[in-house]
């Protein structure tokens, strides 16, 4: 594994730690044991997730907020934790300030990236970060389907047969560890798009979408568990799927 990789797929662990397979992580983890510069790195993002979360606790909020988050995050994974915390975003931003828990603390831990999120999430502008990402890769600048942006875990380029690919992650409203993830793959790329159709595993189901009119030149392949895309979705009551 190179350290780009590395790097990949430390952040993808920290956002969603169950959804590496038990080969990526014994990789992820050799490369560490041999590589300092990215051990460092994985030591510094969970030092920052430790301040993050302590923080947390010292932040004054509004009475109930903090119990009913520590109360459903008991209950649940880290990642799910981390996601509710960066939803409190605002708040978390400004108790960092006022502690002084700045990111220069953290300045050897690739903090452009983190803060960059942490900034967009805290102005809630995660749609509009999603959009300048997108933009960044020529691509239409949104997505074909209104997802629910509350739900944003991740959006960043993912390896797929060795090309580079934009990912955007959506995490289940439900606290059920699932998922929503929209692979874009231009159609002037090395992929062979031919054939691409829509798929269902044991644990997820992929669906693909040729993007028309303001889409079209892009084709997405939404990969997500449960039957359909609407819980990730806007109008989680109004339906509606791909196609
Ligand atoms: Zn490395």
């Amino acid at each position: 594994m190179e350290c780009r990789d590395a790097q990949f797929y430390l952040r993808l662990r920290r956002h969603a730690a169950d959804e590496l397979g038990p080969d990526v992580t014994g990789t992820l983890d050799s490369h560490l044991a041999t590589c300092a510069a990215c051990a460092a790195d994985a030591r510094a993002a969970l030092s920052f997730d430790r301040a993050l979360t302590a923080a947390m606790r010292s932040v004054p909020v509004p009475s109930g907020l903090r119990e009913k988050l520590f109360t459903q995050a008991a209950a649940k994974q880290g990642a799910v934790l981390r996601g509710k915390l960066y939803r409190a975003g605002g708040l978390v931003a400004a108790g960092l300030l006022v502690l002084g828990i700045g990111f220069g603390v953290f300045s050897n831990s690739r903090p452009k990236v983190d803060s960059q999120v942490l900034i967009d999430i805290a102005s809630n502008q995660s749609e509009q970060a999603v959009s300048r990402f997108l933009v960044a890769n020529k691509l239409p600048d949104h997505l074909p389907m209104p997802f629910d942006y509350d739900l944003l875990m991740h959006f960043d380029m993912g390896e797929y047969q060795g090309q580079k690919v934009p990912v955007i992650v959506f995490r289940s409203p439900n606290g059920d560890n699932g998922f929503a993830k929209v692979y874009i793959f231009k159609s002037d790329s090395r992929f062979d798009l031919r054939g691409l159709q829509d798929a269902q595993g044991s644990q997820a189901r992929a669906q693909v979408l040729v993007g028309q009119g303001a889409y079209r030149g892009a084709t997405y392949v939404f990969v997500h568990t449960g039957r359909d895309l609407q819980p990730f979705l806007r109008t989680r009551n109004g339906g509606g799927n791909p196609a």
